[in-house]
């Protein structure tokens, strides 16, 4: 079977015992999460939160600069008014540089990719709780976030399953 085959099936499966029809759009525990796209990252399983519950937006890394579109959508069109940046301790991205990334794509892709590369920040840092205080105070003074939305930031321990909160920055 092929990975589309697979995933066809497994969906086959989900519809079957699907019961979350009919569930509003905004949602309902008005909750937007901002979290990197790892694989071992389940918000849902995570947080105990279920469909409907709160909007998840990902990239890599989880960066506000990248995420920023979504969460005003969130606030302004969903009505959320909660944010949670959740980072983690193992990133892919962490001390990578953007350098480094320009570079591997422009040797697997070609020239092509070479001013696109550099005209794209990839957000890379150095420092998973640094970069998590500069993403709660990015989102929180950017002008499209409604002023006072509480921001909490967390840290995920992929080793424990646990989370470690992390204060914004004084
Ligand atoms: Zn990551």
């Amino acid at each position: 079977m092929s990975l589309v085959e697979e995933i066809i099936a497994a969906n086959a499966e989900f519809a079957e015992a699907f019961d979350a029809a009919n569930i509003p759009i905004p949602p309902r525990r008005k909750l937007a999460i901002l979290t990197c796209m790892d694989a071992r990252i389940y918000p849902n399983k995570i947080f105990g939160l279920h469909e409907g519950d709160a909007h998840i937006i990902r990239n890599a890394g989880g960066r506000a600069a990248d995420a920023l579109r979504s969460l005003a959508i969130s606030q302004e069109l969903m009505g959320t008014r909660e944010i949670v940046v959740l980072h983690h301790n193992d990133c892919g991205l962490l001390g990578r540089s953007n350098a480094e990334i320009r570079s591997r794509l422009v040797s697997s892709l070609g020239k092509v990719a070479m001013q696109p590369a550099a005209n794209l920040d990839f957000l890379p840092w150095p420092d998973v709780e640094q970069a998590l205080r500069n993403e709660m105070y990015d989102i929180q003074t950017s002008p499209l976030i409604r002023p006072g939305t509480p921001v909490t930031g967390f840290i995920y321990d992929e080793e424990t399953g646990l989370i470690r909160q992390v204060d914004a920055l004084a």
